[in-house]
């Protein structure tokens, strides 16, 4: 179905943190006739949808969706399911989104203790333990992929620590969903939520979502509603999953891309995905060494798909951007908070992790660095 459109979007390359590259096949399965949020293809389609994110999620866990919502949506769900007037949380907070967490807790009435640590590092497993053991939390909450930061936590450290407490877990995986192994059952994880528009390539909008049975048993037993209605996870498992009664109008549109796009992932293979995210950023890694940059995070400790090099003495990284923009299309983004003018952020996502994106993208780099020099001293 092919029609004239108003719409006539500049082409870009999104090599930032998101949203990244979509695949046209995504985009193929977007201009489809919607059906309604109640038709019975939504619901299989939804339910396809269910059976890809098990498989990315590492998970067994029944209870795993996509809901209406972007990956903030996401974490107003697990949060506003966990937490209540009163309850004891943890934040393992190093970053940006561990804010956000930290703030929506607070919102929802809990009692927010955080272990602070500078953004680019993570947890050891006995700071884990000792900070888990010492304040006694109902709930425990981090971040697996810090896009703000680039550094990568697995958590099982933090999910054992908790579960020896008796808390549940929280985590963040929003970047790593697709692109990095999530392992929720193997790591421990309660809920974990994400988005669709970063490793997932797919479109904003959706925000999948895995429940273990014991979270699941506790949101059962809460005493109090959940404060939000929209992100209220009761009445959107009856609507998705149950007795599929109206909750709330879902855009058939956005399942479409979601099923497209995850397609896409499990005929590549997820394993496969993986490993061809860890080669490119291996590839990109020691390009951007190459020019003399250094990396934020060790290497121990980063995020496969979104890189941070820090950014060399004497380089105006916004001018390196603009340049990047103008004359190539190319969207990267700058650090923020502690790290404004300190980092870069560099996704190698999906469609554009390849060795020859990978290669012409050091290439117009290399170059837009050079002319963004604001001293002649070229080192780090
Ligand atoms: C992008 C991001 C979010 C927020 O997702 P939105 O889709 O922008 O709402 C939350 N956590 C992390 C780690 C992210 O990178």
């Amino acid at each position: 179905m092919t029609t004239n459109s108003s719409i006539h979007p500049p082409q870009r390359l999104l090599f930032g943190p998101g949203p990244t590259q979509v695949a046209p096949s995504v985009y193929a399965a977007m201009s489809q006739p919607i059906v309604s949020h109640m038709d019975p293809y939504f619901f299989q389609t939804s339910e396809a949808v269910q059976d890809m994110l098990r498989t990315v999620f590492g998970t067994k866990n029944p209870l795993t969706f996509a809901i209406s919502g972007t990956g903030s949506g996401g974490m107003e769900t697990a949060i506003s399911s966990l937490v209540e007037p009163g309850t004891k949380v943890c934040v393992f907070a190093n970053g940006f989104f561990c804010d956000r967490m930290t703030e929506m807790a607070k919102r929802n009435g809990g009692n927010v203790v955080r272990l602070e640590k500078p953004w680019g590092e993570v947890f050891t497993d006995a700071e884990a333990a000792e900070f888990i053991a010492h304040e006694k939390p109902q709930v425990v909450m981090y971040v697996q992929a810090e896009t703000s930061t680039g550094a990568f936590q697995q958590g099982t450290g933090i999910c054992k620590a908790a579960h020896d407490a008796g808390a549940l877990v929280i985590a963040d995986v929003v970047t790593s969903l697709g692109a990095m192994p999530v392992k929720v059952d193997e790591t421990g994880i309660d809920i974990a939520y994400s988005c669709t528009q970063k490793g997932l390539s797919c479109v904003p909008g959706l925000s999948p979502i895995t429940v273990s049975p014991r979270a699941a048993e506790y949101i059962e037993a809460r005493k109090t509603p959940n404060r939000s209605w929209y992100f209220d996870l009761k009445l959107l498992n009856d609507y998705y999953k149950v007795s599929h009664r109206y909750h709330h109008t879902a855009s058939a549109t956005l399942f479409y891309a979601l099923r497209e796009a995850l397609s896409l992932i499990t005929q590549e293979g997820v394993e496969n995905r993986w490993e061809r995210h860890r080669r490119m950023h291996h590839a990109f890694v020691s390009g951007i060494e190459k020019l003399g940059l250094k990396m934020h995070v060790a290497p121990e400790h980063r995020i496969v798909n979104l890189n941070t090099p820090r950014v060399p003495e004497g380089v105006d990284d916004a001018k390196v951007r603009k340049l990047l923009m103008d004359e190539h299309g190319i969207e990267i983004m700058g650090g923020f908070g502690p790290l404004a003018g300190k980092v870069f952020r560099i996704g190698i996502m999906g469609p554009l992790a390849t060795p020859e994106h990978v290669e012409n993208f050091l290439k117009v780099f290399a170059n837009a660095l050079e002319r963004s020099r604001t001293t002649a001293a070229v080192s780090n």
